[in-house]
């Protein structure tokens, strides 16, 4: 991460551990807490970090609706399983790739069931770099979602990276371009930026993550909004606007 050159040639300095938390107490300080992951359960928010690959939340709350309805309550890793993969594929179409989504589900659900007892809370009595090892080792897992499971379905301490976090981390400076092209390593080398500086805080993590996706959704997207940005007055980019 260090010495990546910047948009003016320059290495981005890396960001302290202050200047983390400062821009996390400003964003909370406009969005409030964001009470994130959307999900009645662990197991619902694991599926929901399945179906949101690749495509918008209210897909995903339609595909959740559609399962919910079916199973009539609560959704369970049995459930899953039970349900051929044809049907579960009709039943999240509106997430798209509803054929390898289902296909992901069963997955996860097989080894929710085996390995967990069916309760994803459990990976929290495994040590973190296990459970993380034997989420990414699942067909169609990778680090946003394995992290997302961990951090919000099971609240271990690991931070979330997705799109929104690295476009806006680039802007503010604290992540240096490179990172935006994408990948595993860039995925990798964006988490270290926060794990490496702050308390390996699960609650923490859990609305500093929450807060990138309202900042991305909201000001910091495609064609920035920095005029009305709570960032404004400590972002490079923004003041170039
Ligand atoms: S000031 Fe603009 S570029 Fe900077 S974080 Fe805010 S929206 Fe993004």
């Amino acid at each position: 991460v260090q010495g990546a050159a910047g948009d003016d040639g320059q290495a981005p300095a890396a960001p302290t551990r202050q200047k983390l938390l400062s821009l996390y107490r400003k964003l909370h300080g406009h969005f409030g807490h964001r009470k994130w992951w959307p999900g009645e359960s662990p197991l619902e928010v694991a599926v929901g970090a399945v179906l949101t690959q690749n495509t918008a939340w209210r897909n995903v709350e339609k595909a959740l609706a559609n399962l919910k309805a079916d199973c009539g309550g609560a959704l369970t890793s049995a459930y899953l399983l039970a349900t051929p993969e044809p049907t579960l594929a009709e039943l999240i179409r509106p997430s798209g790739y509803y054929n390898q989504k289902a296909k992901k589900l069963h997955g996860l659900a097989r080894f929710i069931e085996d390995a967990l007892g069916g309760d994803v809370t459990r990976l929290a009595a495994l040590r973190l770099p296990r459970a993380r090892e034997l989420l990414l080792g699942l067909w169609g897992v990778g680090p946003e979602t394995a992290d997302s499971i961990l951090l919000y379905g099971a609240g271990l301490p690991v931070f979330v990276i997705d799109a929104y976090t690295l476009r806006a981390g680039t802007r503010l400076g604290i992540l240096p371009p490179p990172l935006v092209s994408g990948g595993s390593a860039a995925y990798a080398a964006a988490q270290q930026v926060f794990m490496g500086r702050l308390p390996p805080d699960g609650a923490l993590y859990n609305d500093f993550h929450a807060q990138w996706v309202a900042l991305g959704a909201t000001y910091c997207r495609p064609r920035p909004l920095c005029p009305d940005c709570p960032l404004l007055s400590v972002c490079p980019t923004g003041r170039k606007v």
